[in-house]
């Protein structure tokens, strides 16, 4: 399917690694433009060298901590500079500041993980917007996705983590709401667990080997986790005209994965 995302141009937050830097490849791959946004310099220098690859594809960085508004608002300018405007956003960056369970918790700590999430994804709109409407007319052909968890569809720890995705996918369907009148799309995506070298669940398996066999056998019934390509080419497909008529919608990427989290309450 031709997606015709060819020269479009995407700033994609915590896109130098993980699932980030999975749909930075996979736009990169239908040609599109790739505007990378995360605090480590050298990392998102990396990412950059893999994505060069791509032939006729500009690759923009700035580094920038996405939880401090003016910073993000420096990086948002500086990457739609590089690139020549901006067509989408990928509100990727997220996960848990501290704990993140009530019980367990520092003071700040549930607040500081919704804004990492939530609040980092409403403020990347509404600095993105300005460059979504040029003339600030409906023009048509935008759209933003952001990436929340299934965690945030069904209650499971952590409960900070838990509270901010389910608010990122009511973000999407208010904002998609709001943003209509201006042409702009905005859709949810929601990844089961998802497992790649350096990442979160790959920790997990090697130091907790008995608890990760378990839970693989009980809540996966295809028997793996999901894999962050596959999660990558859902959002390349909302970003792109062929996704014309979804908006306001939260997309399960999760191989039908029964329980959110290999952790569990008490
Ligand atoms: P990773 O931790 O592997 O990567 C996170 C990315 O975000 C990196 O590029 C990191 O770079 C950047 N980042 C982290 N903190 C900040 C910050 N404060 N400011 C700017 N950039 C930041 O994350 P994943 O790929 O695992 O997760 C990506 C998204 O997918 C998250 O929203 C997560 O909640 C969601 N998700 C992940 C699942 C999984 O199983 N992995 C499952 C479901 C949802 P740097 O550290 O240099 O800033």
């Amino acid at each position: 399917m031709e997606l015709g995302l060819r020269g479009k141009r995407v700033l994609i937050t915590g896109g130098s690694k993980g699932i980030g830097l999975a749909i930075a490849q996979a736009l990169a791959g239908e040609g599109a433009s790739v505007g990378l946004v995360a605090r480590d310099a050298a990392t998102l220098a990396g990412a950059a060298e893999k994505l060069a690859a791509h032939d006729g594809v500009s690759v923009a960085t700035a580094d920038a901590d996405v939880t401090d508004p003016a910073a993000l608002g420096g990086a948002v300018e500086e990457i739609a500079a590089r690139l020549g405007g901006l067509d989408h956003l990928v509100a990727n960056a997220g996960g848990t500041i501290g704990r993140g369970d009530l019980t367990t918790a520092q003071p700040g700590e549930f607040t500081a993980t919704f804004a990492f999430n939530a609040g980092h994804a409403a403020e990347l709109i509404r600095l993105g917007l300005p460059y979504l409407r040029p003339g600030g007319t409906a023009d048509g052909g935008k759209a933003v996705v952001i990436i929340s968890s299934v965690t945030g569809m069904h209650p499971a720890p952590r409960t900070a983590y838990a509270t901010a995705k389910a608010a990122e996918i009511h973000l999407a369907a208010t904002a998609a709401q709001e943003l209509a009148p201006l042409g702009i799309r905005v859709n949810a995506v929601s990844p089961g667990s998802i497992m790649f070298p350096g990442g979160g669940w790959e920790w997990f398996a090697g130091n907790n080997p008995g608890l990760f066999a378990d839970w693989l056998a009980r809540d996966f019934p295809h028997g793996r986790l999901g894999r962050p390509e596959e999660v990558a080419d859902v959002v390349a497909f909302l970003l792109s005209e062929r996704a014309s008529w979804i908006t306001g919608a939260n997309i399960a990427v999760d191989g039908a994965q029964i329980y959110p989290s290999a952790r569990r309450f008490g």
